[in-house]
């Protein structure tokens, strides 16, 4: 396979990966009183991070508590279990 198809195929995984999301927001604290101060909840009911592409860091809750927002592979890592998560399904 060449380069470019290479990145192509990743690129594509990559897409494929996110799709699997289903913006429930519940990694982010949207089931909880104090969610991230990053996580907006749109019209349709799903939720969106206001600041995606530099997520990765430190962050702050709703009431100012940081903690460090990770990639949700390292939040599974982490012992973390949201049932309804596609990414979670048959890691617990
Ligand atoms: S818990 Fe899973 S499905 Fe819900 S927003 Fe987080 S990564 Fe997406
Ligand atoms: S910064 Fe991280 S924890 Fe906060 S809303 Fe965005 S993805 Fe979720």
């Amino acid at each position: 396979m060449d380069k470019a198809s290479y990145f192509k195929k990743m690129e594509y995984q990559d897409e494929a990966y996110e799709a699997l999301c289903k913006r429930c927001g519940v990694c982010c604290g949207s089931q909880t009183s104090d969610p991230c101060a990053n996580l907006v909840k749109l019209n349709d009911g799903t939720y969106s991070c206001k600041v995606y592409e530099t997520r990765h860091g430190p962050q702050s809750s709703v009431s100012g508590k940081m903690f460090a927002c990770v990639n949700i592979r390292d939040v599974i890592k982490s012992g973390a279990y949201y049932p309804d998560c596609p990414y979670c399904k048959g890691s617990g």
